[in-house]
């Protein structure tokens, strides 16, 4: 596998950093590997900064917000590059699917729509830039005040590795709309896509310091660039542990932060539902990206009179589900992203406090050195349940019964996550009534949207964090409010 990297038409990663315009080795000239979860093997290397590294980012984005090129761009003009970025994107969507494949194990499929989706982002973004603006404010005779919509300054980044280009352009690219200068720290687990789409945006003249690419440990490059006192937000995505840690180190330096921290996204399935579009989207929480999406819809609530019916009937589409090695087209589930995840969510299925409903397998050939893991139902499970409240972020479902609306509802808002939720009915009035009764950021009436919905404000209340991404939402995340009162007389 090593020859991947050469291979690619992409001009890639050796081991650097991408700060001020320049590509460098970090400062100490550590470096570390990237592993592929479809074999194990080495196949790149990525610089593992430190603090020093992410000193000199800051300070070149720094640079680029006060009186630097990027600076001197007007929104018409950011926005006109991001959305050249977005064309860039697609017109390598095939070589960066491949990248994403072999990088974070996820099916090729799968890593194509993620392309289209990060430049997605940069096209919805890029034609927001000059479309937010201020107001005139109504205020006493004699005055005149307005309302300015201002970017931050320099924002910080910190995303997982489980869509590393859509986490990418999700944070990135409304923080580069509203003006800000970034700087990026992705996760070691999966960043190169990260890398190549910031080396197209350097081949499109994006002005030098307003992307920044610090790659490295999250325990180290991350949280020096969470602690750093040159940056004026943080956007966080990941587990709820290190968003606690975010949020700490934004409030020693006074600045906010947005946390998306991940879920355990209920899916109502009402007695008067339309099965036959149920069931494909229930089975995809888990196989979608081996589960390991913030979103996915690994709790499913099933009202007591169609329970084994809908039980029968998942049990036969899932028992047909197998991991195996995603590079190639008809591959549904991959691996999981590293051999740590693999333990965890063995650990989980193994120490589960529920019936093993049905299991899937790992496809025979599957290399022997990935990380591949059997998927697995459980049920029928007590809402109260380990394997219904925790986040798994692996194959696993948790199937509970319920009796009636008022019990769907209290089970549904019973975890200390809220990010997502899916309710299945026909029913016009239990629609309205379900979804305004959901304690979460965003309701799925009869469908479901994990990933995808670049227009949708997205992310959640409680365990699963605060702030919204997407939409214009994230556009009014990356700026602040400034109000100038003109006494005129
Ligand atoms: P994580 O540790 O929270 O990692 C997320 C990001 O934070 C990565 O870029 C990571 O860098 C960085 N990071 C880690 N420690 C940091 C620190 N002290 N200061 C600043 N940044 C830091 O998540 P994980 O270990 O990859 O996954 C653990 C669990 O989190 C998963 O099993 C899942 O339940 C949840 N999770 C949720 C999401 C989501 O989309 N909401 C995504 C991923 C994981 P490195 O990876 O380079 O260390
Ligand atoms: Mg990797």
């Amino acid at each position: 596998m090593k020859d991947f990297v050469k291979m690619s038409n992409l001009s890639l990663p050796e081991p650097l950093n991408l700060i001020g315009g320049e590509w460098k080795p970090a400062a100490s000239g550590a470096e570390m590997d990237v592993i592929s979860p479809i074999d194990g093997e080495v196949f790149a290397r990525i610089a593992d900064s430190d603090k020093a590294d992410i000193d000199a980012a800051v300070a070149a984005a720094r640079d680029a917000f006060e009186g630097g090129a990027w600076s001197e761009l007007t929104a018409a003009e950011r926005g006109r590059l991001m959305i050249r970025l977005s064309e860039r994107i697609l017109e390598n969507a095939e070589d960066l699917a491949q990248l994403e494949t072999r990088d974070n194990g996820k099916p090729i499929t799968q890593a194509r729509a993620d392309m289209k989706v990060t430049a997605r982002y940069f096209e919805y973004y890029g034609g927001a830039a000059d479309k937010v603006h201020g107001e005139v404010i109504p205020f006493q005779r004699g005055y005149n005040v307005e309302m300015h919509r201002e970017p931050h300054g320099v924002t910080g980044h910190i995303i997982p590795w489980n869509y590393p280009a859509q986490m990418f352009g999700r944070s990135v690219a409304p923080a580069l709309a509203m003006g800000n200068a970034t700087v990026l720290k992705p996760a070691e687990d999966a960043c190169m896509t990260a890398l190549a789409i910031a080396r197209m945006a350097c081949d499109l003249g994006f002005p030098p310091g307003a992307i920044n690419i610090v790659t490295g440990r999250g325990e180290v490059a991350g949280q020096a660039l969470a602690d750093h006192p040159g940056i004026d937000f943080i956007s966080f995505t990941g587990s709820p542990e290190v968003g606690q840690i975010i949020q700490q180190s934004a409030a020693r330096n006074f600045i906010g932060c947005t946390l998306e921290l991940g879920g355990k996204s209920p899916q109502i399935v009402f007695d008067d539902a339309d099965l036959g579009a149920a069931l494909p989207v229930l089975v995809n929480a888990v196989i979608q990206n081996g589960g390991q999406t913030c979103s996915a819809g690994t709790r499913v609530l099933i009202q007591r009179g169609i329970f084994d019916e809908v039980c029968g009937l998942l049990k036969a589409q899932f028992e047909g589900v197998s991991a195996e090695a995603s590079d190639h087209d008809d591959a549904k589930l991959g691996p999981l992203i590293s051999a740590k995840q693999k333990s965890r969510v063995e650990t989980y299925i193994d120490e589960a406090d529920a019936p093993l409903m049905a299991r899937g397998r790992i496809k025979d050939g599957a290399p022997e050195n990935g990380f591949y893991v059997a998927p697995a139902i459980f049920g029928p499970c007590d809402p109260k349940s380990k394997i219904a409240q925790e986040e798994v972020f692996g194959p696993v479902l948790s199937i509970i019964p319920f009796d009636d609306e008022k019990d769907a509802i209290s089970i549904a808002n019973g975890t200390e996550y809220g990010l997502v939720a899916a309710i299945w009915t026909r029913d016009g009035g239990r629609q309205q009534r379900v979804a305004k009764a959901m304690r979460c950021g965003q309701v799925f009436i009869n469908g479901y949207g994990a990933g995808g919905g670049v227009e949708l404000p997205f992310g959640g209340v409680r365990k699963s964090g605060h702030g919204r991404e997407k939409g214009f939402a994230a556009l009014h995340e990356f700026s602040t409010i400034k109000t100038i009162v003109n006494n005129h007389g």
